[in-house]
């Protein structure tokens, strides 16, 4: 009997608690022998730390990026080194409109006025579309990232796409990223080595460096009173 969205609800909060102490290696290959290529990893593209781990227990994982038109270059860049040098699929997801007829439709630098609508239009729809092939996602959510982010579960329901999400690194810290990257050579966006800490869409809106003492996302709409996406909500 094939599984249905209840059977992974199910799945999904008891594999909650019984991983809740397992290494991201071993989440992931759970993920990968419950859902084999119904499974993939989102990135980003800030690091390829997610994509690493995943990749290493299941070679040609399929690595979904939102390009969102506003991305930094060294963030395309990013994606296209990863898409030559590991071995994944990466699979870019494109919003239902350009940047050009967004302006057309609801005029220019809609980020900076409604980052919600801006978000929704540009990174959630093109999401939930992309993610219609799969039944789980992964994606790289650490606890410590902010306070937003502190009760991340390594596996939950997704109930809003009836999906089963997995955050294989959530209990990690950032000195656990800094060694698995410096251990394995990850390749990183080269922003964060000039301050960036938290990497989306290029606009000031959107992304700034943090100032000393704030978390890593301070820099994420700031000031705006925004903190998430949407994506994560
Ligand atoms: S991060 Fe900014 S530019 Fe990117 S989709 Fe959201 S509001 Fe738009």
């Amino acid at each position: 009997m094939s599984s249905t969205a209840t059977d992974y609800e199910e799945t999904a909060v008891r594999a909650g608690r019984e991983l809740e102490e397992a290494t991201a290696q071993e989440i992931l290959r759970w993920a990968a022998d419950t859902f084999g290529g119904r499974f993939c990893v989102t990135s980003s593209m800030e690091d390829a730390v997610v994509a690493h781990l995943a990749s290493s227990v299941f070679p040609g994982v399929d690595v979904v990026f939102l390009d969102t038109g506003y991305h930094f270059a060294e963030t395309i860049g990013t994606r296209d080194a990863v898409a030559a040098t590991m071995p994944v699929n990466v699979i870019t997801l494109t919003p239902r409109q350009s940047v050009a007829e967004q302006d057309a439709e609801y005029g220019p630098n809609l980020h900076d006025r409604d980052p919600d609508l801006c978000c929704s239009l540009r990174k959630v729809e093109p999401l939930n579309r992309g993610l219609g092939g799969y039944d789980a996602w992964a994606t790289g959510l650490r606890r410590d990232e902010s306070p937003s982010r502190a009760n991340t579960p390594v596996v939950s329901w997704d109930a809003r796409r009836r999906k089963v999400k997995i955050a294989p690194i959530a209990r990690w810290t950032q000195e656990d990223v800094d060694a698995y990257v410096a251990a394995n050579g990850v390749l990183l966006n080269p922003l964060l080595w000039e301050g960036y800490t938290s990497i989306g869409c290029s606009p000031l809106s959107c992304t700034r460096k943090p100032a000393e003492g704030e978390d890593a996302r301070a820099g994420r709409w700031s000031g705006s009173g925004k903190t998430e996406c949407g994506i994560h909500l």
